[in-house]
């Protein structure tokens, strides 16, 4: 199988050396699961947000967006019942001092034998399971007093259906209709791990689609289409997606049906996305908890109804991590070894580089001048330093589909070498067209060169 090639410390020893993620904290020794996004980090997951919001409000009529603040009313949490509900259940290891989840030990390993699992050994000495909370408490005002305690949000769904009435009153709009945000969300996990698969802090890409009641059930199905489709026209290979339907005991308290897109990673299929039938839980329960009538009402008709809800919600990191073991290759190119991220173009943080040959003859000065002018359309990048393939193997390491050289010739007759990444190609091309070519490119279907191997 293609994927055996990737494993995750190759993931996290390529993130690290070439700038996409570092472990947060490092010169104080780290922060568990804790990670800072770099340079080239930050544009690859940009890219993927805006691919979400290009599909979720560019290409539709029916979605509209929105960003609410990250500390809610603590009613919020009441209402939609994360404070009575949101919880794992935990053992400790008396001997290890570890902590796990119940419903995870088989995944998980032993504090001292990590061939092990929890409680297999004859010295494991687990506690009963109890309920531990996955909010992050904090406090407003500088005293600590009664009322003042509020939570850091552990999904950006909630901030939405808080603002359901302002969005029927001022964006025209009616069932059915989606509200769209990204975001930070919070949880205070037992375990995570797998680099920035499962980590405290984490941004979601989430949106609720309003609809009639009776249309619940086609509206779940129109979007989990949607979504697989979304993930697959950005180059997930196909046999590494699945859609996993919720067997009964998984569905959260609000739902009534939960597909997840699973991505094959190299920790085995796992959670993408969840695409969730929340049902009229969320309105209902605000209405009764606010007081406010969460409803909409047919002017024409004076019929009304509580909307049922379709949420798909992805996480941005998780998706970055799947886009990156996707894309991660290794070939040999002349008897040395290569390494390349063969991401889809739309998401490469950056889209082309421009490299004179040689750092002398004129050639920096016009490659300075081509990358002023490919700047203006496309992220680009200019590098002068080191042998030629160097610093075509550092562009291909960050997965940078093209590469313009500017030789001799060009001072000739202004053409450019145009390399391609996965193809090895190189064409000529008049410096005057080069930037047409490539949003030409960038507009062409793209299909993983990993499907062919
Ligand atoms: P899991 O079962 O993996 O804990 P979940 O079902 O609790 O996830 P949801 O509440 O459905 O997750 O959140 C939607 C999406 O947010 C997930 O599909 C995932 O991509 C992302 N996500 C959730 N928790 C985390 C986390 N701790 N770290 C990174 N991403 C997360």
């Amino acid at each position: 199988m293609p994927t055996d090639l990737v494993t995750m410390d190759k993931i996290v020893s390529l993130c690290k050396r070439r700038g996409f993620v570092f472990p947060s904290s490092e010169i104080y020794g780290g922060l568990g699961s804790s990670y800072d996004y770099g340079h080239y980090g930050v544009l690859l997951k940009n890219n993927v947000k805006n691919q979400w919001w290009k599909a979720m409000l560019q290409e539709r009529d029916d979605v509209v967006a929105l960003d609410s603040a990250i500390i809610q009313h603590p009613r919020t949490w009441e209402a939609s019942g994360h404070l009575a509900g949101f919880t794992d259940p935990l053992v400790d290891c008396r001997t290890c001092k570890l902590r796990f989840r119940a419903d995870h030990l088989e995944q998980s390993a032993c504090g001292r034998k990590p061939s092990k699992h929890p409680g297999e050994t004859p010295d494991c000495d687990l506690t009963e399971s109890r309920d531990f909370n996955l909010m992050f408490e904090t406090t407003v005002g500088p005293v600590k007093e009664e009322g003042s305690t509020v939570y850091l949000r552990p999904e950006t769904a909630q901030g939405i259906f808080l603002n359901f009435k302002n969005y029927l009153q001022f964006s025209r709009k009616k069932p059915p209709f989606g509200i769209a945000q990204i975001g930070k969300s919070f949880r205070n996990e037992i375990t995570t791990g797998n680099f920035i698969f499962r980590t405290r802090e984490f941004e979601q890409m989430e949106m609720e689609f309003f609809v009639p009641p009776d249309e619940a059930g086609t509206w779940h199905q129109h979007w989990l289409a949607e979504r697989m489709s979304w993930w697959t026209s950005l180059g997930l290979r196909p046999d590494h997606l699945r859609l996993r339907a919720h067997d009964a005991d998984e569905l959260s308290h609000y739902s009534s049906a939960t597909s997840d897109v699973e991505y094959l990673f190299p920790i085995g299929w796992s959670e993408l996305e969840g695409i969730a039938n929340r049902g009229d839980f969320d309105l209902t329960q605000h209405a009764k908890f606010s007081g406010q009538k969460l409803e909409y009402v047919d002017t024409a008709t004076g019929g009304r109804y509580i909307p049922h809800v379709i949420e798909p919600a992805a996480g941005v990191d998780r998706a970055m991590l799947a886009f990156l073991v996707d894309a991660y290759d290794e070939d040999q190119i002349e008897g040395e070894q290569r390494t390349v991220l063969r991401l889809h173009p739309i998401l490469a943080p950056v889209k082309v580089a421009v490299l004179p040959l040689v750092r002398k003859d004129g050639q920096p000065e016009l490659a300075t001048d081509v990358y002023r002018e490919l700047r203006d359309h496309v992220q680009a990048e200019y590098d002068e330093g080191g042998a030629i393939g160097r610093r075509y193997r550092r562009q291909d390491e960050i997965g940078t589909p093209w590469a313009v050289t500017i030789d001799h010739q060009s001072l000739e007759d202004r053409t450019v070498t145009l390399r391609d990444r996965d193809s090895l190609a190189q064409v000529r091309v008049a410096i005057g067209e080069l930037v047409d070519v490539i949003r030409g490119r960038l507009g062409e279907p793209w299909r993983s060169p990993k499907l062919d191997t």
